[in-house]
């Protein structure tokens, strides 16, 4: 049976989503004369910037994870709700999540965006994408896996398809993925097997477009290219993956088709709105472009609905140059503030112009010491960008917690190259440890 929460008559907004968006949002109306209600299927936000880290073994998940309701415990005018919502009722405003049913005046919906296998769904298995903490501890356990297994297989060509590691996808995910694996191969663990030599590994990165970080300035993009290269990395660029079975990726080079045997392949292409934008879409009429995204108004409101609102990576906004805003934190975070700020507008019987987005910068970490900064006006590379991109990563991490400790803990470790956090865990990892006699790692 339906049951509704409370309302105690203040203006009611719900939030659906605890990132970046939704986060924001949330925060920027504690002290608003409304009622806040964040609904969010995990109980944490997730800094999904360093996942990479997680995957190559750098930091633990908590490290880059801030519980929700630890974030908002002084913010009395925001309740936290844990649960996946479902459905929205646009004609009653409720928000549907399970038996529960929540009303709301104005709703907000930041769901977000999950990866796209270009129809090839049968390939998420294969070549696991990273985009939540679970996908993190997948690829870290494949990837240690992998150079473990080596280590005790005598056949040269199955080791040397354990030791080749596939990374799909030349934009900042795909291109920081590939060097935290260089660095673990070729630095971190060389002196820690005794029948393989690590560095002997293939690092492979496949971009469909004709250069790596395609969002950034050319020449730019020129240097990670060459770092990458520097480390280990073999990138090759206007590619396409045309199959993925069996431990074997196929790509496609102009008329160039390549099949290469790889036990780790790694998936940093494509994105598509998260669901919520299908049920949007059936709702309310509402749009969506071809990569499932809502398209939203200038006002970050959808069509027909002026209470309604998208923001974050879900939304499709092309009111600025035609073009639709990166999926990237700081569109959503000025998405989040600009709405907060509206909806305090209104209730006092004004408004505010459409939204602007005022681009901030775009950062790549590519190794040790090496790192892309583009600031528009500044450009920088290798050890000062290093710098400037440990500070603006350490001064996010510590906005929501007092996680100062770790984060120095951190970059002690980064510096260090020490990778503590190279544990093979999970399930998978159990069945596999038993499998092949190996005694099981404790968490
Ligand atoms: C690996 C990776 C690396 C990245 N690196 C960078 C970077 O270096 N710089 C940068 O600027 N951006 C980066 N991004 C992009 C950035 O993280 C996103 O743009 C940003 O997180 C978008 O915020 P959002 O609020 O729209 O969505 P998200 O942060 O994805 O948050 C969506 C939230 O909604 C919740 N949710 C989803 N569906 C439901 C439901 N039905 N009910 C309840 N809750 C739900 C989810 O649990 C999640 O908490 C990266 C993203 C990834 C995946």
């Amino acid at each position: 049976m339906a049951v509704a929460l409370d309302n105690n008559g203040r203006h009611q907004v719900v939030i659906i989503g605890g990132g970046f968006g939704g986060l924001y949002t949330a925060k920027h109306l504690a002290k608003a004369n409304v009622n806040v209600t964040l609904i969010d299927k995990r109980n944490f936000h997730l800094f999904q910037p360093l996942l990479y880290q997680v995957a190559t073994g750098t930091l633990s998940p908590a490290d880059i994870s801030s519980p929700l309701r630890a974030v908002f415990s002084k913010s009395k005018n925001t309740q936290v709700l844990l649960g996946e919502v479902n459905d929205i009722d646009p004609k009653a405003q409720q928000v549907i999540m399970g038996d529960k049913v929540i009303p709301y005046d104005t709703l907000i919906v930041a769901t977000g965006a999950n990866h796209s296998y270009f129809g090839k769904d049968n390939w998420k298995d294969l070549a696991p994408g990273l985009k939540t903490v679970e996908d993190a501890i997948e690829m870290r356990r494949r990837i240690f896996s992998a150079f473990e297994a080596a280590e005790k297989e005598t056949d040269l060509e199955k080791r040397r398809a354990l030791l080749t590691f596939v990374i799909v996808g030349g934009g900042p995910t795909g291109v920081e993925l590939a060097g935290a694996i260089a660095e673990l191969a070729y630095k971190t663990l060389k002196e820690d097997f005794r029948n393989i030599d690590t560095s002997e590994a293939k690092i492979l990165l496949l971009q469909g477009a004709d250069r790596v970080l395609p969002h950034i300035s050319p020449d730019l993009s020129e240097v990670a290219a060459a770092s990458l290269q520097k480390l280990g990395v073999i990138i090759q660029t206007n590619t396409r993956v045309t199959n993925i079975e069996n431990n074997i990726v196929t790509f496609k080079q102009g008329d160039e088709v390549t099949a290469i045997a790889s036990k780790t392949i790694l998936w940093a292409a494509g994105v598509q709105g998260s669901p919520m934008a299908k049920v949007l879409a059936e709702r309310t009429g509402v749009e969506c472009d071809r990569s499932g995204r809502v398209i939203v108004e200038p006002d970050l409101t959808i069509k027909g609905y002026r209470n309604i609102f998208v923001v974050g990576d879900l939304g499709n906004f092309s009111h600025q140059d035609g073009k639709p805003l990166p999926g990237v934190a700081p569109v959503a975070k000025q998405q989040g503030e600009y709405v907060a700020r509206l909806i305090q507008k209104r209730l006092q019987g004004q408004t505010l112009p459409a939204f602007h987005y005022n681009h901030v910068g775009s950062l790549a970490m590519i190794g040790q010491n090496l790192a892309i900064v583009d600031l528009g006006f500044l450009k920088l590379t290798g050890f000062l960008a290093w710098v400037f991109w440990l500070i603006v990563h350490i001064y996010f991490l510590i906005e929501f917690d007092t996680k100062l400790l770790v984060v120095f803990q951190w970059a002690w470790n980064y510096i260090t190259r020490n990778r503590r956090s190279r544990l093979i865990t999970g399930r998978e990892a159990y069945v596999e440890a038993k499998t092949n006699n190996i005694t099981q790692v404790a968490n």
